[in-house]
């Protein structure tokens, strides 16, 4: 649940209160909900008037066809009185169902779906929401594109901010997270991977096709829910302290990149060990990593639990840097989501300070050599200056100034606020926004809170102005520095995750 609903909630219990004081009416007539949640930069993702707490999305799939069909079952609470409501989503719908009478349902625009129930939602009430769906995911558009990767031997679901409507239907943003049990039949041999755990083992169906399923208990974003199908060889095992690591790597990489995928992904758990000692407790009850067929994922995804990886990441050898960013999201991004998508430097700055640290620790450049090396490096009218971190828009929402600039930010607030306060702040951050959503003004007062500083200057120019900062550092006597060890993978990796 979103901290944004919560509030929301709260000022309707006080303006409800209010009119009861004032003697008219408690509650007005029930009146639709909104087609957003309110973001700034997508006001028509996500909906207003209900709040998820679980998605149940059962599905049978067939890879040589492409033909999806489904039932999803959702279970809300409504957040007004509520006589009509959308989900997101693109497939073709045959029955919505809400609290047991069928509902009646109409398309708007590209990828709203409009429902009204056969009688209205009181506020606070419970909502069982069904609804029964099929179509062929590969031939949608939204949001300009296609999300869905139909492989040569199954298919992909992994995007941001958009891939659910491809799916199932959802309130498709990050505010709203809820708990998931994704249940995919496909034929027989056919692997079909999603987050969380097994609850149960695979189990044949009749007609050669057999049913996997997957559970998260943890709030989960919609966008961070993926389902992977096609033929996958897969690694399991159990960490020292008890979670399961299920891994999985596409039969179809070549057997040199699929050497480096395995020597790199294999080290999930050690990373998240490592991580564990930086930022707090690993969040999420199972681990692991996908690696998608060659020519499908352009980009890696920190899918909750088990993120899933281009294998173009894997072509010049093993890369750690990679992992390590995917599971920093984990903490950053996951764990602690985004209130609004232009907070998205609160994921990205933070997963790509991760690789800096991890690079640090491998001694093939410090964090303050990568800082030196990208602020000498970058021209003065390139992206990185010219967007302003926490207000990239949307064309630069996955741009340099949101990775790189965000990971430098937190570089100097380290430099500002000595370590011992710097991991404090993160541990802090990753402890207090548990499983929530945030932003970044409430990052920066922690920063201040914690440091005992006065810290508007720095963030001022590093996250709110749209040019080069001014630092301590002279460069120029020193010359340009030299690229650290590191910066090659870093930097490749990079040029990759920018692209979804
Ligand atoms: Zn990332």
């Amino acid at each position: 649940m979103g901290r944004k609903f919560t509030v929301r909630r709260l000022l309707t219990a006080a303006l409800t209160t209010a009119l009861v004081l004032a003697g008219t009416p408690a509650s007005a007539a029930p009146a639709p909900g909104g087609p957003g949640v309110g973001d700034d930069y997508y006001p028509d993702y996500g909906n207003s008037g209900y709040d998820v707490s679980h998605y149940d999305i059962r599905l049978r799939y067939t890879p040589a066809t492409d033909r999806l069909t489904g039932t999803t079952t959702i279970l809300a609470t409504a957040t007004q009185d509520l006589s009509r409501l959308n989900l997101d989503f693109l497939l073709d719908v045959s029955s919505v169902r809400v609290n047991n009478r069928p509902a009646a349902f109409t398309r708007q625009g590209e990828h709203e779906l409009v429902v009204t129930p056969a009688r209205p939602v009181a506020h606070g009430a419970a909502m069982t929401i069904v609804v029964q769906y099929a179509g062929t995911p590969s031939t949608e558009v939204g949001a300009g594109y296609t999300a869905w990767i139909k492989t040569p031997d199954g298919a992909l679901a992994i995007g941001e901010p958009e891939i659910a409507w491809w799916w199932y239907p959802s309130n498709d943003h990050p505010s709203d997270k809820a708990t998931f049990d994704v249940s995919v039949a496909v034929p027989d041999g056919v692997e079909a991977i999603s987050n969380g755990f097994q609850p149960r083992p695979p189990v044949r169906e009749t007609l050669g096709y057999t049913r996997w399923s997957w559970r998260s208990l943890k709030p989960q974003a919609t966008y961070l829910t993926s389902l992977v199908i096609g033929q996958y060889d897969v690694t399991t095992d159990t960490t020292e302290n008890g979670q399961t690591v299920y891994n999985a790597y596409s039969q179809l990489l070549e057997p040199d990149f699929r050497d480096a995928a395995q020597a790199s992904v294999e080290r999930t758990a050690e990373i998240t060990e490592w991580k564990s000692e930086l930022f707090g407790p690993y969040p999420f009850e199972a681990q692991g990593g996908v690696v998608t067929p060659p020519g499908t994922l352009g980009f890696a995804l920190e899918n909750q639990t088990r993120p899933n990886y281009s294998s173009a990441f894997f072509r010049r050898g093993s890369n750690t840097s990679v992992v390590v960013h995917e599971n920093a999201h984990q903490w950053f991004g996951d764990s602690v989501s985004v209130d609004e998508w232009k907070h998205i430097w609160l994921n990205e700055g933070f997963a790509s300070y991760a690789e800096w640290l991890w690079s640090e620790k491998n001694e093939e450049g410090t964090a303050q050599e990568i800082f030196d090396y990208l602020y000498a490096t970058y021209p003065d009218d390139a992206d990185i200056w010219t967007t302003a971190p926490a207000d990239p828009g949307t064309a630069q929402l996955f741009g340099d100034a949101v990775y790189d600039r965000g990971a430098m930010t937190l570089h100097q607030l380290r430099v500002a606020v000595g370590d011992d306060d710097f991991f404090e702040i993160l541990r802090t951050w990753a402890a207090s926004q548990k499983y929530g959503n945030a932003t970044t003004a409430e990052f920066t007062a922690l920063a201040e809170k914690i440091s005992g500083q006065d810290l508007d200057a720095l963030f001022e120019a590093w996250l709110f102005t749209p040019s080069k900062p001014a630092v301590a550092q002279a460069f120029a006597a020193r010359g340009v520095p030299v690229a650290p060890k590191s910066w090659a993978t870093i930097s490749a990796t990079h040029e990759l995750l920018h692209r979804h």
